[in-house]
């Protein structure tokens, strides 16, 4: 089974897509997360990408395109859930292509909807544990006991450079311009399935499986 998490930032993909991969075994491929490993290595690609990351814009198709098709072939379980990608419609008719070349289907396209104001809120208040990833919220998920993560113990955490409120807002620009023309995109042939993302986390995650499960 393959599956498409669509929104805007902080529509809660990366939080949905972690709960996939628990329930349904499938491998998440987000490629946020890979241009930050590139960031943290301090490669090449991951200077680039820095810079246009941290002006909230997004990287060009060609690279992305050919980062995710390394990943699609080395992804084993039950199927892959995109979290992140695709972003711009050449990126959607990339993704189509690629699949239909090594026989696999998408089988569902899921938009999480969610007002805007709502996003610039979640994201300019989160970080996570620097150890596992949990993650947080200055006012909406504290942990337990402050400065330690409840998940791990750790009392290290780290905030992403592109979570404040200017780059949100240009992210939240990048969205609108060129990722949400895709939607029309996977609408015209009813791929597209609209879940309201602002629920909160757990009552998302029953909507989503309702989706995926078809009841
Ligand atoms: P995310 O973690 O999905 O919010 O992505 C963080 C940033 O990485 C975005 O604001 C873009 O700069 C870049 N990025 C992630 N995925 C893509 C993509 N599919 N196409 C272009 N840029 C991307």
């Amino acid at each position: 089974m393959n599956v498409i998490l669509l929104g805007p930032p902080g529509a809660g993909k990366g939080t949905q897509a972690e709960k996939l991969v628990e329930t349904y075994g499938l491998v998440q491929l987000s490629t946020g997360e890979m241009l930050r490993d590139e960031v943290r290595l301090g490669s090449e690609m991951g200077k680039r990408a820095k810079e246009i990351m941290d002006a909230g814009k997004l990287l060009p198709d060609d690279l992305v395109i050919s980062m995710i098709s390394g990943r699609i072939d080395q992804a084993d379980g039950n199927g892959i859930i995109l979290d992140g990608f695709p972003r711009t419609k050449a990126q959607a008719e990339a993704l189509d292509k690629m699949l239909e070349e090594r026989n696999l289907k998408l089988e569902h396209v899921i938009q999480l909807d969610v007002a805007e104001d709502a996003v610039v809120e979640r994201i300019s208040g989160r970080y996570s544990c620097a150890e596992c990833g949990s993650g947080y919220h200055d006012s909406l998920i504290k942990p337990e006991v402050e400065g330690i993560c409840d998940n791990c113990g750790s009392k290290k955490f780290s905030r992403r450079s592109d979570d404040n409120q200017d780059t949100v807002r240009s992210r939240l620009a990048a969205y609108r311009e060129q990722t949400a023309p895709i939607l029309p995109y996977y609408a015209a042939d009813g791929r597209l399935i609209v879940v309201d993302g602002m629920e909160n986390v757990e009552k998302v995650f029953e909507s989503v499986r309702a989706v995926i499960d078809g009841v």
